[in-house]
């Protein structure tokens, strides 16, 4: 197991990544796996293989992800689209879902039934199957997981660790605020990534969930690279310490070769008038004294509370 910590260490003080890390070291890793642990969502499959298949699991919690009084077909949207996002993420498609839902006995059937119709608006708006799951009583929180599965072709997979050195940052949409209701009503850029992976494969690319501190920080580390950030598109109305900390945007954030950037600028308004797309940096060379300072993190599962 992992190594020796002070008996009182607790979740709080050692944050989410640092968690999944201790976690899942000396876990086995079946023999064709192409991407584990740290990405959007695992590969599974042979190098050679014309389609990969992609995994991704995901829950949302009662007074975590949404609160008791929230519409529940907002949440069964949200639940799926959650992993429909991360899929996206990969420049992938998603294929079918095992929804596990565990509810106190006192849960009224009716909300049970609006949760399930948001699940099925989003599945049948994103071509996904519900295939099965799993259902218990739950002690206190309700609370709903999904496990999805995906494909994408193996020419157009886009991991967050491909970024490189010269590289322009992209995000879609506008950052921060999403408290006041998108994160219940998001739309995953599930057609906005399939676009990018088949005209312009971005050299690496994830969706936005913990907030830009978090997450931009992520992507640049798995490539290895460094970055400097020149200005981020904030919702109205927001600050923009918001838009770096606040999290669940489910915008997607990607780099690209400086040469393509014109072009795919020129392309993505004619494709997506509607959906903003910025330019917000660069990714350079990870050396020793030149990184920028680290701006505030995002959000952290076991560090802050909604
Ligand atoms: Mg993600």
């Amino acid at each position: 197991m992992g190594a020796k910590l002070p008996a009182l260490l607790t979740l709080a003080d050692l944050g989410e990544d640092a968690l999944v890390a201790r976690l899942l070291r000396g876990q086995p890793a079946g023999a064709d796996v192409l991407t584990g642990p740290g990405d959007d969502c695992a590969v599974i499959g042979r190098p050679r293989d014309r389609r990969w298949q992609l995994l991704k699991t995901d829950c949302v919690i009662e007074h975590v992800h949404f609160a008791p009084d929230a519409d529940p077909r907002r949440v069964g949207w949200k639940a799926l689209c959650r992993a429909i996002s991360d899929i996206a993420a990969m420049g992938g498609e998603p294929r079918h879902a095992l929804i596990t839902v565990a509810v106190p006995r006192t849960q009224p059937v009716a909300w049970l039934d609006g949760l399930y119709a948001g699940i099925a608006k989003a599945a049948r708006k994103f071509g996904v199957g519900i295939v099965g799951g799993e259902t218990a009583r739950s002690p206190g929180a309700v609370f709903i997981n999904v496990a999805l599965t995906g494909e994408v072709e193996r020419t157009r997979c886009v991991r967050r660790s491909g970024g490189r050195a010269g590289d322009a940052l992209y995000v879609t949409g506008r950052l921060g605020g999403s408290l006041a209701g998108k994160h219940l009503d998001f739309t995953p850029r599930l057609a906005e990534a399939r676009w990018l992976a088949a005209h312009f494969l971005p050299h690496a690319m994830m969706d936005l969930s913990d907030g830009l501190a978090a997450d931009l920080q992520r992507l640049a580390c798995a490539s290895g690279c460094g970055y400097s950030i020149k200005s981020v598109p904030v919702t109205r109305g927001c600050k923009s310490a918001q838009a770096w900390n606040d999290g669940e945007d489910y915008e997607l954030l990607f780099s690209i070769a400086e040469r393509a950037s014109l072009l795919l600028e020129r392309e993505w308004q004619k494709a997506f008038p509607r959906l903003r797309l910025s330019r917000i940096g660069t990714l350079n060379q990870l050396t020793f004294g030149t990184q920028p300072a680290c701006p505030p993190r995002g959000y952290d599962h076991f560090r802050q509370t909604l």
